[in-house]
């Protein structure tokens, strides 16, 4: 539904023809905010949808707060280095950038001028960035893909443990996440024998101390040893070598709120900036 511009619903595919025309007639500046997760491996409490479902639900409340029309255009995402564990799906990255560049362009076709694009998923990064320099030069459009708030108190504390425990997958951030959003698809009973699998040369784990002088030296040069596939350096599939079962779901809450605000308010500002003439039809 949608009712001089103002939606009922914000995911594309509940709105009627009808309503997304009087939304994009009516809404100022319509934003669409698109969101990439994967279908992957995440060791083995979390489910193999974690980053999508976790993008779906970032990008459906942003919506909410910001009157934009929201898509999840694919589950997968690009997650090759996944493929070592099954249930993994992994799209090519020339199938990942079609998709969202596809995407853009269809509703670009539309009269659609500002996209946001939300990821949820490291692996789809350069792919991402890639559409939106291709996208803003052949389709004419603005794509944004902010990330952020890194300068909260609380962004800075799990930076800090992503750094020291490498606790960026399947480990008590993500899980934390998981919890606070689709509990029902959580096993935690799964990690009753949990330990550590990170297999790495003892040189390399020493690399990831953010308290050393030289933490951004060893920290490019532990990046670039690090081996391509997940199941070369750890047998469970999870990474960090912190506890998953530490995971807080207040911190969790916090977390998403943070998110939330900083995306609406990044849409709130953009909407203050008219269109730039290259940009306009
Ligand atoms: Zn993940």
């Amino acid at each position: 539904m949608s009712e001089k511009g103002k939606l009922k619903r914000f995911w594309i595919q509940e709105l009627t023809r009808p309503d997304f025309e009087d939304w994009l007639e009516n809404e100022p500046e319509p934003v669409v905010i698109i969101g990439i997760g994967s279908i992957e491996q995440h060791g083995p409490h979390l489910p193999l949808g974690m980053d999508s479902l976790y993008v779906r639900a970032l990008i459906h409340e942003v919506a909410k707060r910001t009157n934009s029309v929201c898509v999840h255009p694919c589950w997968p995402g690009y997650s090759p280095h996944h493929m070592g564990f099954k249930g993994t799906i992994t799209f090519s990255e020339e199938t990942l950038l079609s998709i969202l560049m596809d995407t853009i362009e269809s509703l670009a076709q539309h009269g659609v001028k500002r996209f946001l694009l939300v990821n949820a998923h490291g692996g789809n990064t350069n792919i991402i960035n890639l559409a939106v320099q291709l996208c803003k030069r052949y389709s004419k459009v603005m794509v944004a893909a902010p990330t952020g708030p890194s300068d909260t108190e609380l962004a800075k504390r799990i930076a800090e443990r992503q750094k020291r425990y490498w606790d960026v997958h399947s480990g008590p951030t993500e899980t934390s996440s998981a919890l606070l959003l689709f509990p029902e698809l959580v096993e935690m009973w799964r990690l009753e024998d949990w330990r550590p699998t990170l297999k790495t040369d003892p040189r390399l784990m020493e690399f990831m101390d953010p308290g050393r002088p030289d933490y951004e030296l060893v920290s490019q040069v532990r990046a670039a040893c690090m081996e391509p596939d997940t199941d070369d350096f750890t047998s469970s599939g999870i990474y960090g070598i912190n506890d998953p079962r530490t995971a807080d779901v207040e911190e969790a809450r916090l977390r998403f709120e943070e998110r939330v605000n900083f995306l609406s308010e990044f849409i709130r500002v953009w909407k203050t900036i008219p269109v730039p003439p290259a940009f306009r039809d």
